[in-house]
């Protein structure tokens, strides 16, 4: 047999794509490589004809897509210099910059909102080691402090404001591409600060492009001139679609939401950062932004689990509560190739999932007889 080469991370595997040189210590704990599913036995629920993908970034080192960008922020900073990296977080970035930064041998200071925040990210950030600071206000609050106190400060800001962020989780799309044969005809994402949805189309944008090309205005770190463009891979690119939760939906209103809320905390953000950046991508992609309700996203999540095994935090599900909305009312085409990312893992959010849990727990006694009734009860 030949023996598989042991998988070694995003920027080994993309090295001639991302901001990196041969003598780069690479910061990585085996991130991206996530699995593409196809989805079984929603479509048929729908009734509709769709090839419906998740990419179930849930899988990656700490649970999130956050882990793509990490890798290749904290690689830069080290490489620049850094003893400490800063970051506000509604959990996820928390955990994964606290992960990369043990890893690379220097301090997280984490900036996360009082009480709204997963247990799981919690536990993470505080066993990785990380100095969390748990601020009495929002994310929107952290945000603004982490880039005041980055300029009076020598921490580097590992939010997706920085440039290598964004490069890293371009890697996504690039996996997707080269999984599928082509670009999904519509890539679902769920948006918060919208950095994600953003890198999504860089990477698309890079994989359609070649050298020379105008391509994508939404790249911070090419500014429509694509640095690692080579020869075009496929000829197209998806429309992106952005879901936001209702409560907390400043796509949908067209302005900044100073008080948002909502059940998927990772994307309970008023003021999203890549604010320019996601509205070039929807005009480029030719995409839309829409909104989901609570009682819709925790539908979908319920519905993953139970219908598919795939079990996904509450903001990953706004993805697919979104795209089977647009496939039921046909915006999103018959016949069309859909991918949604999962952008969290489900057990960062244990609470929200046992709180919102229909299953059946049955209390028997440690009995024959009871157990043997109950199986026979519930057999369907
Ligand atoms: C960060 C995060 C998002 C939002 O991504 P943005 O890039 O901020 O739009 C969505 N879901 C989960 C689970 C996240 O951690």
């Amino acid at each position: 047999m030949t023996f598989r080469t042991r998988y070694t991370g995003l920027i080994a595997n993309y090295r001639d794509r991302l901001p990196v040189s041969e003598n780069t210590r690479l910061i990585s704990l085996g991130e991206g490589n996530t699995p593409l599913i196809k989805l079984e036995n929603i479509p048929d629920l729908l009734n509709k004809k769709v090839d419906l993908y998740v990419k179930y970034e849930g899988l990656n080192p700490t649970g999130s897509f956050k882990d793509r960008g990490m890798t290749m922020a904290v690689t830069k900073a080290v490489e620049d210099g850094a003893k400490a990296i800063i970051c506000a977080s509604t959990g996820n970035t928390s955990a994964s910059a606290a992960a990369y930064a043990a890893r690379a041998g220097i301090t997280a200071f984490v900036l996360i909102p009082d009480g709204k925040i997963a247990q799981g990210k919690l536990a993470q950030a505080m066993m990785e080691g990380a100095v969390i600071l748990q601020i009495k206000g929002n994310f929107d609050d952290g945000m603004r402090l982490v880039k005041e106190v980055a300029e009076h400060a020598p921490v580097t800001i590992v939010n997706s404001i920085n440039p290598y962020r964004l490069q890293g989780q371009k890697t996504a799309a690039f996996e997707i591409v080269e999984e599928l044969g082509r670009a999904p005809d519509f890539h679902c994402l769920p948006v918060g600060n919208a950095g994600n949805i953003t890198a999504h189309w860089i990477g698309y944008s890079e994989y359609a492009c070649s050298v020379g090309d105008k391509v994508t205005e939404s790249c911070a770190y090419c500014d429509g001139d694509c640095k690692f463009a080579k020869e075009a891979i496929v000829n197209s690119r998806p429309k992106m679609v952005g879901y936001q939760a209702d409560g907390s939906a400043p796509f949908m209103r067209g302005e900044m939401v100073d008080n948002p809320e909502t059940v998927a905390t990772a994307i309970r953000i008023g003021h999203p950062q890549s604010w320019d950046y996601a509205w070039k991508v929807k005009e480029e992609s030719g995409g839309w932004f829409d909104e989901c309700s609570d009682e819709e996203i925790l539908a979908a999540q319920k519905l993953l689990a139970e219908k598919e095994g795939i079990f996904c935090e509450p903001a990953s599900a706004t993805s697919l509560a979104g795209a089977m909305r647009d496939i039921n009312s046909g915006k999103i085409t018959e016949g069309s190739c859909v991918v949604c990312t999962l952008t969290g893992h489900g057990l960062k959010d244990p609470d929200t999932a046992i709180k919102q849990s229909t299953g059946p727990v049955i209390k028997v006694d440690a009995e024959l007889e009871q157990v043997k009734a109950a199986i026979l009860d519930n057999l369907s």
